[in-house]
């Protein structure tokens, strides 16, 4: 692209003997409009040859856009022509303004031609790139544009993807136009390339990897899995060594009370608690002297979640009695069952762990 913006007299083939004086067999101005057209269009390398003189319309007012009450204004874009191809009708699309302003100079400087028959429609046309009774060939894209273009930029014609065809701008466009900040729909891209089909499309549509990247982190699906859960650590119960003698020393927050299970991570009661011999309520007097230590170390730890336990927190009353009722018979880690432990004090056993937070974004 850079190459084509900058292109100059003297980036132009030589034709004829070298030693006469430089001559090429287009003007400049013909050779600047169509390699912009190329790269600025996405038109297939046929559509290219068949423009017609009269290809570009320029926008001259503000439009209103249909349904909507934003404005183009004037000069913004200017609007293509494209002859009937191989698989639809002719049709106008908008392009950038420097397609139109390079066609523009070239048809300044071009001879008036006879018109020719054009094989596609059988209409007589005057075609815009055509000079001394000779059109351009779309060979005149693959072999001496590009290879033009590639020698003004210092690089290979052929990279990763395999050699530069007339076909690679069209698929670049495509898949630079549906990758943009605010990209094109494929709807809108397909009306654009010109396409009968949407699947044609989807093929040049190709989603960047960095926006599958942004798209996924957007998706939260990290976010949606993990929940943060803040820990109390009992740094007196540390250092005098009544930890190793199996005191309590951390404590999960709960919100409603405290979790002193070391491994709460693993207690499959973790968001819907049983309160089993671990538990340590808010409104206890063990709490609230945990509370009021001056040592005390809070920290926030990372919990992954299962669907159900997601499911539980995201969705309400009704997915956590359903956790609950799941895991009815499954022993706590102190050793009862949530359902033992409900026969023993005669009342619903399962708290949900209110505290338990969505983890913040990471972007
Ligand atoms: S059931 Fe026991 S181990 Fe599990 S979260 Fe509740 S208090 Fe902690």
């Amino acid at each position: 692209m850079w190459a084509g913006l900058n292109l100059g007299e003297d980036d132009l083939p030589e034709f004829g003997n070298r030693l006469a004086h430089k001559r090429w067999w287009y003007p400049f101005e013909m050779v600047r409009a169509c390699t912009l057209v190329w790269l600025f269009t996405g038109l297939r390398a046929d559509e290219i040859c068949r423009l017609r003189v009269d290809c570009i319309k320029w926008q001259k007012d503000d439009l209103v856009v249909a349904g909507s009450h934003e404005v183009v204004t004037k000069d913004t874009v200017c609007w293509l022509n494209v002859p009937v191809n191989k698989t639809g009708r002719a049709f106008t699309k908008p392009v950038d303004r420097i397609v139109g302003e390079v066609i523009d100079d070239w048809r300044r400087v071009r001879p008036d031609h006879r018109k020719e028959i054009d094989h596609k429609s059988g209409e007589m046309v005057e075609y815009l790139f055509s000079f001394k009774g000779r059109r351009i060939s779309m060979d005149y894209l693959n072999h001496t544009v590009i290879p033009m273009l590639c020698r003004k930029a210092g690089v290979p014609q052929e990279d990763s993807l395999g050699a530069i065809t007339s076909h690679r701008a069209r698929s670049t466009i495509a898949t630079q136009l549906f990758n943009a900040k605010e990209p094109m729909s494929l709807f809108e891209l397909q009306e654009w390339l010109g396409h009968r089909y949407a699947s044609s499309t989807q093929h040049y549509a190709k989603v960047k990897l960095t926006k599958l990247a942004k798209s996924f982190t957007q998706a939260g699906y990290f976010e949606r899995n993990i929940r943060v859960v803040e820990v109390l650590l009992d740094q007196e119960a540390v250092k005098s060594g009544a930890a190793v003698t199996g005191e309590p020393w951390r404590f999960y927050d709960l919100g409603h009370g405290y979790c002193s299970y070391d491994f709460f991570d693993q207690c499959p009661h973790r968001m819907a608690c049983a309160k089993c011999a671990f538990y340590v309520p808010k409104e206890s007097s063990q709490a609230q002297i945990l509370e009021g230590k001056a040592n005390l170390q809070r920290m926030l730890q990372e919990i992954p979640l299962s669907d159900d336990e997601r499911e539980a927190v995201e969705e309400g009353i009704e997915a956590l009695e359903k956790l609950s009722a799941q895991l009815a018979d499954v022993p706590t880690p102190a050793g009862p069952t949530p359902r033992q432990l409900n026969e023993n004090r005669g009342q619903v056993n399962f708290i949900p762990s209110s505290s338990i937070q969505r983890v913040p974004s990471r972007n």
